[in-house]
């Protein structure tokens, strides 16, 4: 039996999961559903791409929904029982669209409160009734100081890619969520990687959650085809053209490691007849966005980005990842290639290799030799 098929999973939420042609849990789900939906505290080692949001979404949906057939429904404005802190607003928009289905059939209410939009969009989305919160949280923090929401009556605490989060130091603002809610409450923490600041959180306040490794996490995913191309000394826009003649299904997306590299590519590209866009750091917050989002719907086939864009974002359709530029972390490289070939789909990744990604390249030859790819 697997857990999607659980008697205690509510029947709206399985029927969600059918219509979406959702019918075997993946590896994290496995792992921590059933810790989350009896109640328990956990923490959940895995990368975007392993399916991890639905893993703490349905128990969250699950609880809050049980409450209410229980009669407890939520009475009280701004005062939500489930909070889900993420580190970016592009994350915590996935999040919430990656709850709507399910929230739809439930009737249960998720509003956002994320930085990067105007205050007053997160003061109105926060003034009425709802259950489940996802936030940014220094946004999150502006809220409560101004006593404009309470969380009181927390019953799950969701700390998504936490690890990112705590690398743009919300660590003081983690804390003062977590004092926030009741001392009892649920919690679930969901990282890539147990960094020394991740590790520092679950031991301030995961001490008793229960740890939960996907073991492909690390892992280059099985339906990803890799192939690595040796740049010749000054051809390397050359032969991304000759990559990019080869069609693939879905959108293609192409780092660089700098934001300088990433605007001279799209304006070489550009130059050379290729529509593309940019996503990258230090750009208009709005502009950002409206590339992602031309790129998610298709309108836009290229998407240069720097390793801003390798986290968390989850845009289903990538095809192919190009490292116009290798990475030197073997963290990052693992981040961008996540971004393709996800949840069991296939994608491939294309390296452009010169001397210097020596070091690199035999790391994730290593990688590939003990998953025994
Ligand atoms: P996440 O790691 O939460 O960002 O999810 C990555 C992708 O996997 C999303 O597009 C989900 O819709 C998809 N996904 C989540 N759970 C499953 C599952 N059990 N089977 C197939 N795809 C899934």
């Amino acid at each position: 039996m697997s857990v999607f098929t659980r008697r205690d999973l509510l029947a709206s939420l399985k029927e969600t999961l059918a219509e979406k042609g959702l019918e075997k849990p993946t590896e994290i789900q496995e792992l921590t559903m059933p810790p989350l939906l009896d109640g328990r505290s956990v923490v959940g080692v895995a990368e975007t791409g392993s399916g991890k949001t639905l893993a703490y979404a349905l128990p969250v949906l699950n609880h809050l929904k049980v409450l209410e057939h229980m009669g407890e429904p939520v009475e009280t404005d701004s005062q939500p029982r489930a909070a889900v802190i993420v580190p970016t607003r592009e994350l915590g928009e996935q999040i919430s669209r990656v709850f709507k289905p399910f929230t739809h059939t439930t009737r249960l209410r998720v509003r956002t409160v994320l930085g990067g939009t105007a205050l007053e969009v997160a003061k109105r989305n926060v003034a009425g009734q709802f259950e489940v919160l996802v936030a940014t949280p220094g946004r999150l923090v502006k809220l409560l100081d101004r006593k404009l929401l309470n969380l009181s009556d927390i019953r799950i605490l969701v700390f998504d890619e936490a690890d990112q989060m705590l690398d743009q130091g919300f660590l003081p603002d983690a804390t003062r969520i977590v004092q926030a809610c009741p001392k009892d409450r649920q919690l679930a923490l969901f990282s890539a990687t147990v960094s020394p600041a991740v590790q520092k959180l679950i031991d301030k306040v995961f001490g008793d959650a229960e740890v939960f490794r996907s073991e492909g996490h690390h892992r280059v995913v099985a339906t990803l085809n890799t192939v690595n191309r040796t740049v010749e000394n000054g051809k390397r826009f050359p032969l991304l053209e000759a990559v990019l003649a080869d069609r693939v299904e879905g959108g293609t997306l192409i780092f660089t490691n700098t934001r300088e590299q990433c605007d001279k590519l799209a304006e070489e590209l550009r130059k050379h007849g290729h529509g593309c866009a940019v996503y990258r750091g230090e750009m208009d917050k709005v502009e950002r966005r409206s590339n992602l989002k031309a790129f998610r719907e298709g309108k836009v086939g290229l998407l240069i980005a720097t390793d801003l864009g390798s986290r968390g974002l989850d845009v289903e359709h990538v095809g192919r990842v190009v490292n116009y530029h290798l990475p030197q972390q073997l963290e990052n490289y693992l981040h961008r290639v996540g971004r393709t070939a996800r949840a069991g789909r296939a994608g491939t990744v294309i390296n452009f290799v010169t001397e210097r990604d020596a070091p690199l390249v035999s790391q994730l030859n290593s990688v590939r030799a003990k998953a025994g790819k």
